[in-house]
């Protein structure tokens, strides 16, 4: 299939892709890597090569991804399974060895798949998404950023210039999903991270139509099987090609369990 025809910017800098994406609005579309062909831009900007968003940092108790950090890079990142590693454990589900080396961490959060791994664990830790425009910066919460299905908070002229996770002091996480083949976008993925104590945060993704994070304290195994019992009479789930609502349902309640137990038996 032919692409329409567009233009392609490769901008010097992130400045220089917020004028562009200030002059074309929703008429642009940033490409990160990999463009999964769901857009048809006028305008395509090809912010792969900017130096100045290609970092990772430690910014106070934060983690701060730049937007050309790709996935792989991110995986391989010496202090990762030390700092983050509800992430150290859910960056090989992310698509494949190829995909990770061209797709980004903020080009993940932009597309806002429901089922996807990273907005999972960046909604579970309680992270933020840093943007810009024209018309300033501006800073939200993991939760108020994605709104639904491949739907964000985003307007039409603002670049995702970083992802911030919140650092974690903790090695007691525990991450799990269902899918078809590995490599796959999940049908379910449960992630857990115990904060101290028995205070435990859940993340789910693949239920609703953005990840749902909640935090519990649990102070027996039969509480963890109440607390999945409900999410998954809230979440409801949504049937398309992969698997039915119900069976989401379902496959929540049996692994919900499973997951927090084991992140409640890991050594602290
Ligand atoms: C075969 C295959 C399997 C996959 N499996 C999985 C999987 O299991 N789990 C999973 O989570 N993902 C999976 N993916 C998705 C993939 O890993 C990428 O996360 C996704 O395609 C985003 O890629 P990208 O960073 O290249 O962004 P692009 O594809 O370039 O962009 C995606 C969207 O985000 C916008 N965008 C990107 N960066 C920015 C920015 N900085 N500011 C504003 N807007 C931006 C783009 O305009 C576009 O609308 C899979 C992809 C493929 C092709």
């Amino acid at each position: 299939m032919k692409p329409r025809r567009f233009d392609y910017v490769r901008p010097d800098s992130a400045d220089e892709a917020v004028a562009v994406l200030a002059e074309y609005g929703d008429a642009a579309s940033v490409l990160a890597m990999l463009n999964l062909r769901l857009a048809e831009p006028a305008v395509l900007i090809d912010i792969a090569s900017l130096k100045e968003l290609d970092y990772i940092r430690v910014a106070g108790n934060m983690i701060e991804v730049g937007a050309a950090v790709t996935q792989n890079r991110l995986k391989d990142w010496p202090e990762l399974a030390g700092k983050l590693p509800l992430l150290a454990a859910a960056l090989p589900f992310v698509g494949h060895f190829q995909t990770r080396n061209k797709g980004t961490v903020c080009g993940s959060i932009a597309h806002a798949d429901p089922s996807s791994e990273i907005p999972l664990v960046l909604a579970t830790l309680g992270g933020e998404v840093v943007l810009r425009s024209h018309r300033g910066a501006r800073v939200l919460a993991a939760a108020d950023f994605q709104r639904g299905t491949l739907t964000t908070a985003r307007e039409p002229d603002e670049l995702i210039m970083a992802v911030r996770f919140p650092a974690q002091p903790t090695s007691r996480v525990a991450f799990r999903e269902v899918a078809r083949r590995h490599g796959d976008f999940a049908i379910i993925a449960v992630a857990a991270c115990v904060e101290d104590g028995d205070t435990v945060r859940i993340g789910i993704g693949g239920v609703a139509d953005r990840p749902a994070a909640r935090r519990a304290t649990i102070d027996r195994a039969a509480q963890a099987k109440d607390i999945f019992e409900s999410l998954a009479f809230e979440l409801k789930g949504y049937d398309d090609l992969h698997a039915s609502a119900r069976l989401r349902r379902d496959l929540l309640r049996r692994i919900g369990p499973v997951v927090v137990e084991e992140a409640l038996r890991c050594a602290a």
